[in-house]
């Protein structure tokens, strides 16, 4: 049991004074007392409740900014995101178990630094044979016990590279189960996300799985929770769009809501194309979007309907997806972006009711991040785990800033990161702006990847 003190921050949805935190040494957060003299240790600095970051493919961290370059051309070959999946796919390639624990403990690292505590891995690098596909779980496992960050292992369900059931193309050979390899690979796995683990499911994409699988897929995973997370790629390019409409005659989340049971359970990532029956009738169910703005500018997918999907009640999260950033904060300043470009107004994400934009970015993206990864956090509450995050309130972006402005000056400053002190289940696991390990860690990640690059250059 620990007792902390923090001179401000923020509580539920209220920023308070003079807060005092008991924590179990299960790391559950047992007393909050606001108002409370100095009690316990002095940690210094604004508290906020620490970040979920819903989506991510932890291998394609080591190849952010290798898609950049576009060679002179006739004006007939298009840079999009299919030509982006091609490279990315080669790419993919090179990963091996030990590859992979390289690239994702630092990337985990990063990503507590950056005020994520917990991450919901999407892997589909499972290299086919079941042996194989548990190592490479194994990997992820390690690399998030080695930076000490919450995992939502969502192995991903993956048979086809089309609609209609099309035979995978050769490269996509390592993402490729049939329903039984894959319900077994489930029921392993199930006893090795404990703690602050958990264990769930994603299906690829429409295009990915067949309709019949999605029963049996649930079905055995229900058996194993009936609180796991299920998370799907959906409508994030027109493309996609157009082909749910030949082979279904419905749009990708017409379809969704029509032949599942969607629920709070499921988290929509991206769901960039939308009608308005779609976000309407999403938005009732409780399911959570996994909105990854850096990722969809990258990839030039488009613009999600936030305003009106948030005004029929519907929930939204973030995530880094393709990690050509890992920055809550820069996440949320995008998306919010988005939303002015597209109508030329300001501070949009707040509607009618008004209030502190980047308070409202954050408050809601932890909270729904949370529920999509079915992790206890996102809210600084009793029952609710200590994952927390501390500001440096001697960071000069914060310089004049009060109370929940704190929060919009976190959120719309910019550089440098001035998130000092990171706690996940009761544990300091960033100090300063450090992570105790994170030198080796680092340095095997450039080694691992400059060895990838120089294969790469030698081909
Ligand atoms: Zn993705």
């Amino acid at each position: 049991m620990q007792k902390l003190y923090f001179s401000e921050g923020l509580i539920g949805q209220d920023w308070a004074k003079d807060i005092c935190l008991t924590v179990a040494s299960d790391g559950m957060i047992e007393h909050v007392k606001t108002g409370a003299n100095t009690e316990g240790v002095k940690v210094f600095g604004p508290l906020l409740p620490a970040m979920s970051n819903v989506h991510s493919h932890a291998f394609q961290r080591a190849f952010a900014g290798l898609a950049e370059y576009k060679a002179p051309c006739q004006g007939t070959v298009k840079s999009d995101f299919w030509s982006w999946r091609s490279a990315m796919y080669g790419f993919a390639q090179h990963m091996t178990p030990a590859v992979l624990e390289a690239v994702a403990s630092a990337l985990y690292i990063e990503m507590l630094k950056a005020g994520y505590s917990a991450v919901g891995e999407f892997h589909y690098l499972h290299n086919s044979h079941l042996d194989q596909s548990l190592s490479m779980s194994d990997a992820i496992v390690k690399a998030a016990d080695t930076a000490g960050i919450a995992l939502t292992h969502l192995p991903v369900f993956y048979e086809a590279s089309d609609f209609g059931g099309k035979a995978p193309e050769p490269e996509q050979a390592p993402f490729i189960h049939t329903v039984a390899d894959f319900n077994r690979l489930l029921q392993i796995l199930s006893p090795r996300l404990q703690g602050r683990h958990r264990l769930g499911v994603a299906f690829h994409s429409l295009r990915a799985v067949n309709s019949a699988s999605f029963g049996p897929v649930i079905n055995m995973l229900d058996r194993i929770s009936l609180k796991a997370p299920i998370h799907i790629h959906i409508a994030e390019q027109t493309a996609e769009v157009d082909a749910s409409l030949k082979h279904f005659g419905e749009r990708p989340v017409n379809w969704l809501l029509d032949n599942q049971q969607i629920d709070d359970r499921w988290c929509l990532i991206h769901a960039t194309h939308l009608i308005d029956s779609e976000w309407k009738n999403l938005a009732a169910t409780g399911a959570t979007v996994g909105l990854c703005p850096t990722t969809e500018a990258n990839l030039g997918d488009g613009l999600f309907p936030l305003l009106e999907f948030q005004k029929a009640g519907g929930h939204w999260a973030i995530g880094s997806d393709s990690h050509i950033s890992i920055d809550a904060r820069e996440e949320l300043r995008l998306l919010e972006y988005g939303q002015r470009l597209a109508r030329q107004e300001r501070t949009v994400v707040v509607g009618e009711s008004g209030g502190h934009t980047g308070l409202h970015l954050w408050t809601q993206a932890a909270k729904y991040g949370a529920q999509a990864l079915a992790q206890p956090i996102g809210e600084i509450a009793v029952g609710k785990r200590a994952d927390l995050i501390v500001l440096d309130a001697q960071a000069p972006c914060f310089a004049g800033a009060s109370g929940p402005q704190l929060v919009d000056t976190l959120v719309f400053s910019g550089q440098p990161n001035p998130i000092s002190h990171v706690m996940v289940a009761g544990e300091w696991v960033i100090q300063n702006g450090k992570h105790k390990d994170e030198s080796p860690v680092f340095d095997r990640y450039r080694e691992t990847v400059s060895a990838i690059a120089n294969a790469e250059r030698a081909r």
